[in-house]
């Protein structure tokens, strides 16, 4: 199965993604994930995005398309993956369109006031990348990841005024993806606020699985 998970940053798509990739054995790749892994290692592609990411702003299509197209083209794509922050423009999603065809594209609904909660109270370890929040997770709390022992940070784009251009950014030139996957008849919208176990199911339901 080939499936994007569409919402705000922040919206929940990463904590999903985990399940769904575990439920149906399927790779979850994240544009944003790659990206944050590109700069931790300093490469080319590293520092070219660092300065759009810190700033809330969307690297340039072609460079998250070259990105995509050589990690689609791995082996472990080959019975399906989990799209997770790819498409985020419209030019994107024609591109995708152009490399292969998509099942279902899943959009989590969630208010801006509760993603600007999440997102300033979001901790992430610095090895693994396993994310946690200040309110819900004792081990947000002292600061060391229960997965791998890393230290938890903030990432740079989680601060309050980064947070906000990136939820302005999201409704301006992401959110139009809805209506382009609407008019295929491959969006199924899903309440994305409660608990993550209902989320979880309300999605499974939505793909029918
Ligand atoms: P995320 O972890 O998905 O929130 O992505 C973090 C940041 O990486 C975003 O705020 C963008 O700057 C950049 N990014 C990730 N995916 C894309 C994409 N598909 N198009 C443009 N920029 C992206």
């Amino acid at each position: 199965m080939k499936l994007i998970l569409l919402g705000a940053p922040g919206s929940g798509k990463g904590t999903q993604a985990e399940f769904i990739s575990r439920e149906l054995s399927i790779p979850t790749i994240s544009t944003g994930a790659i990206f944050r892994e590109e700069m931790q290692k300093g490469t080319k592609i590293g520092l070219k995005v660092k300065e759009y990411i810190d700033a809330g702003m969307l690297v340039p299509d072609e460079t998250v398309l070259e990105v995509i197209r050589e990690r689609l083209a791995r082996e472990d794509c080959k019975n399906g993956y989990i799209l997770d922050g790819f498409p985020r423009t419209i030019h994107q999603a024609e591109a995708l369109d152009r490399i292969t065809d998509i099942d279902y594209v899943i959009s989590l609904e969630v208010p801006d006031a509760d993603i600007e909660k999440r997102l300033t109270g979001r901790r992430v370890c610095s090895k693994c990348g396993k994310t946690y929040h200040i309110k819900y997770d004792d081990t947000a709390r002292s600061g060391i990841c229960n997965e791998c022992g890393g230290a938890l940070t903030v990432r740079e784009d989680d601060k309050p005024e980064t947070v906000r251009a990136r939820l302005d950014v999201y409704h301006k030139q992401s959110e139009p993806l809805k209506d382009y996957y609407r008019n295929k008849g491959k969006l199924k919208s899903v309440e994305g606020t409660g608990p993550v176990d209902e989320i979880r199911k309300l999605i499974l339901e939505a793909l029918s699985v």
